[in-house]
C-alpha cells in the first residue's frame, strides 16, 4: 500500500518533489522551484540573504 511522504521539513503537508541537492522530500512551500533545493539547502546555497528569513515566498 502506497503512503503520502510527508514533508521532511514540517511533516505535516504531503511532499510533492524532492531536493537535488540532499534528496529529501519536501512539500511545496520547503521547496525553491529556482534552485531545485529544499529550503534547507537553499538557505545555505544563499548566504547572503538575511539569516533568519529563509522561508520568503
Ligand atoms: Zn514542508
Ligand atoms: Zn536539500
Amino acid at each position: 500500500m502506497e503512503v503520502d511522504t510527508l514533508c521532511q521539513l514540517c511533516e505535516s503537508r504531503p511532499a510533492r518533489q524532492e531536493c537535488d541537492r540532499c534528496g529529501t522530500a519536501v512539500c511545496r512551500l520547503h521547496y525553491d522551484g529556482e534552485m531545485g533545493f529544499c529550503a534547507d539547502c537553499a538557505a545555505k546555497a544563499k548566504p547572503d540573504d538575511r539569516r533568519g528569513d529563509t522561508f520568503r515566498l
